[in-house]
């Protein structure tokens, strides 16, 4: 037991460094057959010394109503020291003789006495981790101490060979990776041509059926895993290096997205690819866009698709397309209809007459996605581009923002702007032009990352120009 393991236990980090040798090279991951469940830090852990409460005999008037018996009032470190009798497990509670009102843990471990300051704030805790009681809070302790003493080396080295790629889970995925490794993105992104002049779109019928055949089943796009701290009932073990997940509670991270079950230091080896599980997946409208797609396995978000088919069905020359907004109630029974029914939606002209609860729905759904179409961390990237005076200049600089993209986002925004150019094909009878589309679609597609009414008051023209210039050339810089 050194210092480090303490720091670590108390942090609730497990060590991924450490020169402590134990007898243990036999149990060394590098010779076991892959896929297998190693079950040495298991075995470790039901080996682990139990807590041993140590009971005050008097009823302690000064003791809080969350401990109990263990709890020794006022008594100085070499007398709990006597009590616990060099017992492994053994624990008391001791108030500080220096600072009376604070709280000790005493606890025997590796034949010395543990003193760690004990917190409570409706749960008990000397770190990072939380205990309903004191009871837990020791065991997690020795189990943690006790694995982390015993199989330093072997915790050091066992993300080194792992079965991540020979699990159902990820074979079942294979096939598309390597698509996605042979193809790199859905769609190799075209360079930008030469901007000086502005070319017009050859012919709306071409540009739509370039659109039409554009759309493809499959998407192979990254996504990272959304891992979050997780305590599992009963045994696991790591889907990354098939060892144990030892501990009590927060025994590792838990992807929220696709289930995927890691130890906390594993889930930063884990690649890219976390397939999102639809069941876990419970809303359409708010959810993170590339998760979304992932999960139905699409290009683009079927929402988007959706709408845009409907509203190019019998919407195109409807006056104030995107401008006029819809009844907000019969937007709302849209945004619970997609929630609710997915791709099966009916947001046909039977369930919604008025178009323009449609492109409310659109809107909507932009509006509230978790991360905007364009990314917080590219908004002042696009920001600037805009600010640029020189027109080419600034036509360059927008384009590179859009490289930058996550491919999800790029193809609901390529998809997107020829849609809006086609409305602006309709001006004669939608009054809708690329400028008047730029101010409807500027807040809904950037939003700066830290929201105040003076940033948002100062970048709306650049918003707007962003979206008027994505409009106008489309077909250049998509
Ligand atoms: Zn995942
Ligand atoms: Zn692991």
């Amino acid at each position: 037991m050194d210092g480090v393991q303490i720091l670590c236990w108390l942090a609730g980090i497990s060590l991924t460094k450490h020169e402590n040798v134990g007898s243990q090279d036999i149990f060394t991951v590098r010779n076991l057959p892959s896929p297998a469940w190693r079950i040495f830090l298991y075995q470790l852990q039901q080996e682990a010394p139990r807590p041993k409460r140590i009971t005050c005999p008097q009823e302690m008037e000064s003791r809080p109503k969350y401990y109990g018996r263990e709890f020794h009032g006022i008594i100085s470190r070499e007398y709990a020291d006597e009590l616990l009798a060099g017992i492994e497990g053994a624990y008391l509670i001791r108030e500080s003789q220096r600072q009376p009102g604070t709280h000790t843990l005493a606890l025997r471990f590796g034949n010395q006495t543990l003193n760690y300051r004990m917190f409570y704030d409706g749960k008990h805790f000397v770190g990072e981790k939380r205990f309903e009681s004191v009871h837990d809070l020791v065991t997690d302790a020795l189990i943690t101490l006790y694995i982390e003493t015993k199989a330093a080396e072997y915790i050091a080295k066992m993300t080194t060979n792992p079965i991540y790629e020979h699990l159902g889970y990820t074979s079942l995925l294979k096939d598309k990776m390597v698509h996605r490794l042979s193809r790199g993105r859905t769609e190799p992104r075209r360079p930008i041509k030469l901007l000086a002049s502005c070319p017009q779109i050859s012919s709306p019928l071409v540009r739509r059926s370039a659109l039409k055949d554009a759309p493809e089943k499959q998407c192979y796009y990254e996504k990272i895993h959304n891992f979050k701290v997780h305590t599992f009932r009963g045994p696991h073990w790591c889907e990354y290096c098939a060892n144990f997940m030892w501990g009590l509670i927060a025994q590792g991270v838990r992807c929220s997205d696709c289930g995927l079950n890691v130890h906390k230091q594993c889930s930063k080896l884990v690649p890219s690819d976390c397939q999102p599980d639809l069941r876990r997946i419970k809303k359409v409208f708010s959810c993170d866009l590339t998760t979304l797609v992932k999960a139905h396995n699409t290009t683009r978000p079927m929402v988007v698709d959706m709408c845009i088919r409907e509203i190019e069905l019998r919407g195109m020359k409807s006056e104030g397309l995107y401008r006029v907004s819809g009844f907000s109630e019969h937007i709302e029974d849209v945004r619970l209809s997609f929630d609710r029914d997915g791709e099966k939606a009916d947001i046909s002209a039977n369930a919604y007459a008025d178009i323009n609860i449609i492109a409310g729905a659109l809107k909507l759904y932009l509006r509230d996605l978790p991360i905007p179409v364009i990314t917080f961390d590219l908004y002042s990237k696009f920001i600037q581009a805009a600010k640029n005076p020189n027109a080419d200049s600034r036509l360059e600089a927008i384009h590179e923002g859009l490289l930058q993209l996550p491919p999800a986002h790029y193809e609901t925004l390529r998809y997107l702007m020829a849609h809006l150019k086609r409305v602006t094909m309709f001006e004669k009878d939608n009054l809708m032009n690329a400028e008047n589309l730029g101010i409807v679609f500027g807040p809904t597609l950037m939003q700066p990352p830290e929201q105040n009414a003076l940033t948002t008051l100062n970048d709306m023209r650049q918003q707007k120009l962003v979206v008027q210039l994505m409009i106008e050339h489309e077909d250049v810089l998509f």
